[in-house]
């Protein structure tokens, strides 16, 4: 069985984004992995020789107590439990929010492997902006472009390098 990485924040980080960036066109064959729940976004990714499958999820507010948030949050729940490295996806551009302070306090209680990624960090100097990440309370961070491809590679290592 392949390793499992599932990407998780709040609306709006480049979830989404990331997914398609590490997913690039396979995700087509991904309903062939048995045990998976279907309603979830499943893709296969490659780095090298390492394969993996990646869940993309909605945003997350594990507060949520009714309709559509309480489902995604749900979903988001049930994709942390498949996974076995969590991806929290950082707004590196828009700072820390109290939902991140929730996803955090979640995902320090689960105890699963985690690594922190901020987003959207093209063009900053890395390290000035992201310090205040670090209040989180799950250790480094590490600062990406989804969109631009940046710090990607390394990212993978470093969720690949937990399992
Ligand atoms: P999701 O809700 O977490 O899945 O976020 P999306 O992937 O849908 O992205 C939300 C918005 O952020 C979109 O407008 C993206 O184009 C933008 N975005 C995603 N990644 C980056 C990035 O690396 N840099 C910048 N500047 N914008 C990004
Ligand atoms: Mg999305």
């Amino acid at each position: 069985m392949k390793p499992v990485m599932a990407l998780v924040g709040r609306p709006n980080v480049g979830k989404s984004t990331l997914f398609n960036r590490l997913t690039k066109s396979r995700d087509a064959i991904v309903a062939d992995f048995a045990g998976l729940t279907r309603d979830r976004h499943y893709g296969n990714a490659r780095q090298g020789r390492h394969e993996f499958i990646v869940i993309d999820t909605g945003g997350f507010e594990p507060t949520a107590e009714s309709g559509i948030y309480m489902e995604m949050a749900k979903q988001t729940r049930q994709a942390v439990a498949e996974a076995d490295v969590v991806i929290f996806v950082l707004d590196a551009r828009g700072g820390l929010s109290a939902q991140d302070h929730d996803i955090a306090s979640y995902l320090r209680k689960l105890g699963k492997p985690t690594i922190l990624a901020a987003n959207k960090a093209e063009g900053m100097t890395e390290g000035v902006q992201l310090t205040e990440f670090y209040e989180l309370g799950l250790g480094e961070v590490h600062a990406i472009s989804a969109a631009h491809g940046q710090g990607i590679r390394s990212l993978v290592d470093l969720a690949l390098a937990t399992l």
